[in-house]
């Protein structure tokens, strides 16, 4: 039996708080295991299955969930950007995207052969993403040549700042640039719709943010782009180009499936998740744990820089792996192993009595250890 170590443990890496399954996708996960079980009645299409009800919620649910008028389903929040490249992508041409962009939006970038430029933050303590450093690079790129897209990462999975991205997405539009809003971390947590942001462009990961086993994501967009970015083979008249006529064919979309509606109640609850956040960003800065990126915050994913735990890795027996250490003993999972001075977390999902373990762990581990 495999086993994984982790399991029963309090889970504070924001790359797997959102992630984490429900009762019914475990189910559904067991029941759709077998390769290509989804596949049973597929007349060619794997979003135009309808039993089981892939068809409804590709071409209802999501749309309606994301606010968009298209939407497909990716292996990965990736995949979904690099199909939208690749099909934009001329020689010699731009992407502009900021700084605080996933390293997949960059790869995704060289793939697809683009030019990179990237929008600058506003650097220590911050690191926030202006709409005016944005309007300003696309001034330079355009410039330098063709623009063929722009992409905010929304919020970014390192500071976890939600940039104003509605004015992004005018400024945008006022260049004539289409947006790619990557909300990898935001679709499955918090409301977010494509139209009201006013971006052409939306992309989401299930196994992040969705409660999906994965790897999955989603790729939303407004029908103008439907020719473009899902233009069908010459060869084989009903399979998408960018998609390689199939993505997540399995179990990762059947335990999306099985968790949207206990995703769509908690993104509800988005408001309660905030507070929570801030809440811990304040008791770990009663300890002299600083929380970087934008304060007040707004996001669970949070960033923080604690020059108490680094002092005491200096000396601690364990070195730099004393932190990870000490909250392994203490059952919280999710801080990687050698940090000390700057690390994220995510209190996302969790109880306030977890919430307490977690912030009760952390005053333990610096009384016990600061000499
Ligand atoms: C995690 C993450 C990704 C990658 O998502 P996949 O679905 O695993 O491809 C992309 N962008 C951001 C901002 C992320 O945080």
């Amino acid at each position: 039996m495999l086993e994984r170590q982790t399991k029963d443990m309090i889970n504070i890496d924001p790359l797997q708080t959102g992630g984490k399954l429900t009762e019914e996708a475990r189910r559904a996960l067991i029941e759709w295991g077998d390769g290509y079980s989804v596949c049973d009645f597929c007349t060619g299409r794997l979003d135009e299955i309808k039993t089981p009800p892939i068809y409804e919620f590709v071409h209802k649910t999501l749309p309606d969930f994301i606010g968009c008028d298209v939407a497909r389903i990716t292996t990965g929040a990736r995949e979904a950007k690099f199909a939208v490249m690749h099909a934009l992508a001329k020689r010699d041409a731009w992407i502009v995207m900021d700084s605080n962009a996933h390293y997949s939006s960059y790869i995704s970038a060289e793939r697809a052969g683009l030019n990179v430029a990237e929008v600058p933050n506003t650097g220590y303590p911050d690191f926030i993403i202006t709409p005016e450093k944005f309007a300003e690079v696309l001034e330079e790129t355009k410039r330098k040549g063709e623009v063929v897209l722009a992409l905010i990462t929304y919020p970014d999975g390192n500071y976890g700042n939600l940039p104003d991205v509605k004015r992004i997405a005018k400024i945008c539009q006022d260049y004539d640039v289409p947006l790619l809003v990557n909300a990898a971390y935001a679709i499955g947590r918090m409301p977010i719709k494509l139209k009201e942001i006013g971006a052409d462009f939306i992309v989401g990961s299930g196994h992040k943010s969705m409660a999906s086993s994965g790897p999955i994501g989603i790729l939303g967009m407004r029908g103008e782009w439907e020719e473009i970015v899902l233009k069908k083979s010459s060869r084989f008249k009903n399979k998408e180009i960018e998609l390689l006529g199939c993505t997540a064919r399995g179990p990762s979309i059947m335990t999306m499936i099985a968790s949207f509606q206990h995703v769509r109640d908690r993104v509800k609850r988005w408001g309660d998740e905030v507070k929570k956040a801030r809440y811990f960003s304040s008791k770990m800065e009663e300890m002299g744990i600083i929380q970087l990126g934008e304060k007040p915050h707004n996001h669970d994913l949070m960033f923080f820089q604690a020059e108490n735990l680094y002092e005491i890795s200096k000396t601690a027996k364990d070195g730099r792996y004393f932190l990870y250490k000490e909250l392994k003993k203490r059952r919280i999972h999710g801080i990687k192993p050698g940090l000390t001075r700057f690390f994220k977390l995510s209190v996302y999902g969790l109880t306030y009595e977890e919430v307490e373990t977690v912030l009760e762990a952390f005053r333990e581990i610096i009384k016990e250890n600061i000499r």
